[in-house]
């Protein structure tokens, strides 16, 4: 990426009106905050801006300024100018939104996965972002686009959200100086933004990782940690696919631990694995695309088909493998 695909991506935003902003399925709080502040700064430049993806706004995410823009992809396919997918490592994680879309004359591809092929026309993959709003941030500013406290709060939140709190290995110094500008050009209550973030769980999140935990399994000397969610549990304590995002690192956070793994049962037969590690040497998005999925270094997931038990027995095994190659 140089600075030329942020001049030819600020130069297609200009020149055309109609466009659609994509991101990808089960949603999280940096897909979310940056298609609503690159919205937000395309509809001050006049623009006709759809902000699709196939879940729509997430309750938990709804206090982020203009949220109601972010609605489902719609069934009936639309023609737009410029398609813009963010935060999505392969095409097909756009889910229903990627059929939205009718057509396009441009696509645009922003994102930070290490997995990404660079799909679309424009592309920035910047792998040492620690979140796509991060770039989002860089465009708007390197090309003078539209910035107000709405963009600013999106931007932040999405940033917060994929850097664990600015915890994170890849939160650098640019990061820091990025939520200082966004803090400050953007008149931000940075204790509000937390409280609404991270301290508003509805009571059943807290209720789903008391059943987790009870699933919680170590191995390989308890390098590894994880725990299931089966269809029945879901349905008993009535959680939302949203409610067990984050939950994963508590595992994470155990002395010791190199990967965390969470499985999820899904209803189409398959197995949601969602993976992190705290050590770069132990690669999870290579773990993940051998079972056809991708992500960072350090988080990374996949859906794999099979039962609950033989995803786990699986893909533990390969875990098992790859520590054992390295150790
Ligand atoms: P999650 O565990 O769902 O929070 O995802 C961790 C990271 O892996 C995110 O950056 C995702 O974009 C990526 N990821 C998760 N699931 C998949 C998948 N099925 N295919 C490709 N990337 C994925
Ligand atoms: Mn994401
Ligand atoms: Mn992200």
């Amino acid at each position: 990426m140089s600075n030329s695909t942020f001049e030819q991506i600020g130069k297609v935003l200009r020149e055309h009106q109609h466009f659609a902003i994509l991101g990808h399925v089960r949603p999280d709080g940096d897909a979310l905050g940056s298609q609503l502040a690159l919205a937000l700064s395309l509809e001050q430049l006049g623009k006709d801006v759809r902000v699709w993806n196939e879940d729509g706004m997430l309750e938990k995410y709804s206090f982020l300024p203009r949220a109601e823009l972010l609605t489902k992809s719609p069934a009936r396919a639309h023609h737009v100018d410029v398609a813009i997918a963010l935060d999505t490592a392969i095409q097909n994680r756009l889910g229903t939104a990627l059929a939205a879309v009718g057509s396009a004359k441009i696509w645009i591809n922003i994102d930070h996965h290490l997995s990404n092929p660079g799909y679309g026309d424009l592309v920035i993959v910047d792998v040492s972002a620690p979140a796509t709003g991060e770039i989002i941030f860089n465009l708007i500013t390197s090309q003078g686009l539209p910035f107000n406290h709405d963009i600013a709060e999106n931007l932040y939140a999405a940033i917060s959200t994929d850097t664990g709190s600015f915890q994170y290995p890849n939160t650098s110094a640019r990061t820091f100086e990025i939520a200082a500008e966004l803090v400050r050009a953007g008149g931000l209550d940075v204790g509000k933004i937390s409280r609404q973030l991270y301290e508003n769980y509805p009571r059943r999140r807290l209720e789903l990782l008391r059943e987790l935990l009870r699933t919680m399994r170590f191995s390989a000397h308890d390098r590894v940690a994880s725990f299931s969610l089966s269809l029945k549990t879901a349905a008993d304590l009535s959680v939302l696919p949203e409610d067990n995002e984050g939950l994963i690192d508590h595992l994470r956070a155990v002395r010791g631990v190199i990967v965390a793994v969470f499985f999820e049962e899904l209803v189409d037969g398959k197995v949601r694995v969602s993976m992190r590690s705290k050590d770069e040497a132990v690669d999870v998005c290579a773990i993940c695309q051998k079972f056809g999925g991708g992500g960072h270094t350090l988080a990374a997931g996949a859906r794999v088909r099979g039962s609950l038990a033989e995803v786990e027995e699986k893909v533990l095994e390969e875990i098992r493998d790859v520590l054992k190659r390295g150790s």
